[in-house]
C-alpha cells in the first residue's frame, strides 16, 4: 500500500537513487561508528589495565601493567606496593 502511493508521487529512479544514497550514507557512518567505538574501548582498556605506583622513597610515579600489587621503581629500584585511592 504504502510503495504505491510512495511510486505515484515520487519517479521510480529518483526513489532507488535516495535509498541506495541513503544506505550508503549510513553504511559510511555505521563503518566510521564502529570503528571510533572500537579504538575508544581499545585505548581505554589499555588504560585501565595500568596501575600507578608512587614511590615512596623517591616521590617518583609511575605506572606498571595490570596484575602486580608490587612493582619496583624505575628510578631507584624501591618495590613499592600499589596505590589505593
Ligand atoms: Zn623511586
Amino acid at each position: 500500500m504504502a510503495c504505491e502511493v510512495l511510486r505515484v508521487v515520487t519517479p521510480p529512479d529518483f526513489t532507488l537513487d535516495v535509498v541506495l544514497y541513503g544506505l550508503l550514507v549510513l553504511g559510511v557512518f555505521g563503518v566510521l561508528w564502529v570503528y571510533y567505538d572500537r579504538r575508544d574501548r581499545t585505548l581505554y582498556d589499555a588504560q585501565r589495565r595500568k596501575i600507578t605506583f608512587h614511590c615512596i622513597r623517591c616521590d617518583h610515579l609511575y605506572t606498571e601493567t595490570a596484575g602486580t600489587e608490587t612493582a619496583p621503581c624505575p628510578k631507584c629500584g624501591h618495590v613499592n606496593t600499589r596505590l589505593k585511592f
